[in-house]
């Protein structure tokens, strides 16, 4: 997708959200960010569907974390284009799955990268070797230990590397962890729970803003201990729609519902971008499925329909919310007045 249709769906539906409080105008039409002193930072969560791929752009800095299947090498180069990337400063390839390595040999073809970070651990496939290969033009491949810190502009980076072996490739997912001001970032990879675990063992600072999810919404990571480690007022899941895996699990909205984190979602927001001012940060997303939840706050539900309930959580949703509980756990109601009769709450992202 070229940049100004981008822009244009970035526009089109941040006017339609009207009860919007940010000024998305500030970071069109060229995605460079509010600048406050010269200094801006935005994240790219980039919809490759069922894959991985985020873009950090810090004072003109670049910094890409996975690069999406071996097909989305194309899509990943031109969104770089379209950003007026030109150069990536640091390339993290969380670990050798082709949802996560596949598309960085399109980057590295085309783009000078200054560093590439990979775990120890390698797998015996094509897109990883091509990936390897490609690396060696910039360097090769630099294996981070726990705890090793570089700067994006005047952002730092930290990053923590698990240590529970690589029978599961997921579980050598290296994480980071972004600040920017007062404000953080944290990327998982597809670290599962025992991950998750030997990292916070290891005494890492994990508290940030906006989790990006790890394993694409999976129960088995994103444990309740992490997330409290986490706390974070924002989450990013990046899947694809209606994928073979049923990603996001249940179970892991759920926990994120319980601790009343706004979710973003690939599947239904399309490309997400997340700006910070060091202290703040707005989102804005290619689409908008929020867009027509606003009516709900007005409680007109004879003109807007039903609402649908989580028998988990006992929060009602708008149809159109980014958490709608898998299909069997759904409990369909005429109107948000119904659905507080029947003692569930609204949800806290749509607002019911
Ligand atoms: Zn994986
Ligand atoms: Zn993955």
């Amino acid at each position: 997708m070229n940049k100004k249709l981008f822009s244009l769906l970035i526009c089109s539906a941040v006017i339609s959200l009207s009860s919007c409080t940010f000024d998305i105008g500030s970071m069109l039409p060229d995605g460079s960010g509010v600048i406050k002193g010269g200094s801006y930072f935005e994240v790219h969560y980039i919809d490759v569907g069922q894959a991985d791929c985020e873009l950090i752009i810090c004072d003109g800095e670049a910094m890409l974390i996975d690069g999406g299947n071996v097909a989305d090498s194309d899509l990943v180069v031109s969104y770089l284009d379209d950003m007026d990337v030109s150069e990536i400063e640091y390339m993290l390839c969380t670990h050798a799955h082709e949802d996560h390595v596949g598309g960085l040999p399109g980057p590295l073809s085309t783009l000078r990268v200054n560093n590439v970070y990979a775990p120890k651990a390698e797998a015996d496939t094509k897109c990883y070797m091509d990936f390897k290969d490609k690396a060696r033009a910039s360097g090769g491949i630099v294996n981070p230990e726990n705890g090793d810190m570089v700067e994006l502009g005047s952002a730092d980076v930290v990053f923590y590397v698990p240590d529970v072996g690589d029978d599961d490739l997921n579980n050598t997912s290296i994480m980071c962890r972004i600040t920017y001001g007062g404000t953080s970032f944290l990327f998982t990879g597809d670290a599962e729970a025992e991950a998750e675990q030997s990292i916070m063992s290891s005494g890492a600072e994990l508290e940030a803003d906006v989790l990006k999810v790890a394993h694409h919404g999976s129960s088995s990571s994103t444990s309740d201990q992490f997330l409290d480690a986490v706390d974070p007022e924002y989450a990013v899941i990046s899947c694809g729609k209606d994928n073979s895996y049923g990603h996001p699990h249940d179970e892991t909205l759920n926990r994120l519902h319980d601790k009343d984190v706004m979710i973003y979602r690939t599947d239904m927001n399309g490309h997400i971008v997340a700006e910070s001012d060091g202290n703040e940060i707005v989102f804005a997303s290619e689409k908008s499925p929020q867009t027509q939840t606003d009516p709900y706050t007005e409680n007109d539900s004879s003109v807007y329909g039903e609402c649908i309930g989580n028998k988990n959580t006992k929060k009602y949703h708008a149809p159109d919310c980014g958490g709608l509980p898998d299909e069997k756990n759904r409990v369909y109601f005429s109107s948000p007045a119904e659905a507080e009769a029947a003692g569930y709450e609204p949800c806290s992202q749509c607002g019911g």
